[in-house]
């Protein structure tokens, strides 16, 4: 039994320990991002161009202070009498103003990204998820070794590699600029095709264990977990799927309008990914991603349950995954232990034979880790349904719906 004043220790460590990730990571995310060099994610391109249909190559990069290189690059230019040439050759004015503006844009991308820190950052990636892989194999992931796992990317992935590149990046970015300039920039999509190539071979695993902003909301919220006790802080709610994927789907339509209409990405001014680039966070941004981390301590990883994009894409993707969260029904003595430990309403939908709206899975094998009987894996197959009648409320439960799952120790005791 914990005393008045155990609790109160609890809340003043559980407390301080946020303090101290918060001021870690944006502190040595500062100090990172200036070593790496800081450059901004896009470079800025005009928005408006000096255009004349008489106009010559080279006076158009004169009135429009385009160096040469870019000329070439934007009109294929191959010797320097070429410079003379009519824009009216490239088309109408609107053609000729799309065509500079996406090669500029593909431009500004490539000028923008660090090309020795990405391919190093994605042989960090598969060199940790194939090592979390194999923990996870040998069922090894518990509650000491998921914190540990999870400081461990934040730190990497976020801290040390910095906010770029992500998988919320690659689908927010691409949508960004293709709504702005009708551009597809390539490295870009083989590096979706591989976060989601993850999400298909084993569910949200890029989510879990490697994304930077993903790792760090879930630390925050494990850390307000004390033990299998109630959260140290107030209580941790799991919101319903409908409602927070609902919000998701909205805020993901907004995105793509503002792209598509404005060219205006509405992730930027709040983007999380942020805290390990500092510098770029704006008053509006630090006040938004403090209260995103403060709700994390209550509620399991809000951005990506509200707002991610690739928490949508992948949550679809992961409808089809390879590998994923299975409970066998044979060994299974319906004690509904893991849908009190999943910190989502997930492993109450699978039990609840839910199969259309199973939210979204995070691979973090907490029920696995609940389970008195071993009866959950983390497999290939399909999902096979309970028999009907295996679930029947338990005495703690009645009144209140399995999928929300117990919160307090009382909860998780067996009937
Ligand atoms: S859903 Fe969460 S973990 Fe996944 S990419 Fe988005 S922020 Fe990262
Ligand atoms: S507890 Fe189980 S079902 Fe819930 S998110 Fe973690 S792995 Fe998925």
């Amino acid at each position: 039994m914990v005393t008045q004043n155990g609790n109160k220790n609890l809340k003043i460590r559980t407390a301080a320990y946020f303090a101290i990730i918060i001021a870690l990571v944006v502190v040595l995310s500062a100090i990172s991002s200036r070593i790496w060099g800081g450059k901004p994610e896009q470079l800025p391109i005009p928005k408006k161009f000096i255009l004349e249909r008489e106009m010559t190559v080279g006076g158009f990069g004169q009135a429009n202070g385009l160096s040469g290189q870019a000329l070439k690059e934007i009109f294929g230019l191959k010797t320097r009498s070429d410079l003379e040439k009519k824009l009216s050759e490239y088309g109408t004015d609107d053609q000729v103003a799309s065509m500079v503006n996406k090669k500029l844009a593909l431009a500004s991308e490539h000028a923008s990204k660090n090309w020795v820190k990405i391919p190093l950052k994605f042989g960090l990636w598969f060199i940790f998820l194939l090592i979390v892989f194999i923990l996870q194999r040998k069922r090894k992931i518990v509650t000491g070794l998921r914190i540990g796992l999870l400081t461990a990317s934040v730190l990497i992935f976020g801290v040390v590699m910095g906010s770029d590149p992500s998988p919320m990046g690659t689908v927010k970015d691409a949508i960004h600029l293709y709504g702005k300039a009708r551009a597809v920039f390539p490295p870009r999509v083989i590096a979706l095709s591989i976060f989601l190539a993850i999400v298909l071979i084993a569910n949200k695993f890029i989510c879990a264990w490697g994304c930077q902003a993903g790792t760090l909301q879930d630390l925050i919220f494990r850390t307000n977990q004390a033990g299998r006790q109630k959260a140290a802080i107030g209580r941790q709610v799991k919101l319903p799927f409908a409602v927070t994927n609902s919000i998701r789907v909205a805020f993901f339509c907004a995105l793509t309008i503002a792209a598509f209409a404005w060219g205006f990405d509405i992730i930027d001014p709040i983007d999380p990914f942020k805290i390990f680039k500092p510098a770029q966070l704006g008053i509006i941004g630090a006040s938004f991603v403090g209260m995103l981390l403060l709700a994390s301590l209550f509620i399991y990883r809000p951005w990506c349950h509200l707002f991610c994009p690739f928490g949508l894409t992948g949550w679809l993707v992961e409808k089809i995954s390879l590998v994923r969260i299975k409970v066998d029904y044979e060994t299974c003595i319906a004690c509904q232990k893991c849908a009190a430990a999943c910190p989502s309403t997930v492993m109450g939908a699978i039990l609840k034979r839910d199969k259309k709206t199973i939210p979204d899975c995070f691979a973090c094998y907490a029920c696995r880790e609940a389970c008195p009987t071993n009866s959950i894996s983390f497999a290939a197959g399909k999902r096979t349904l309970p028999p009907a009648g295996h679930f029947k409320p338990l005495p703690s439960q009645e009144g209140r719906r399995a999928s929300e799952g117990p919160v307090s120790d009382g909860d998780r005791t067996l009937p």
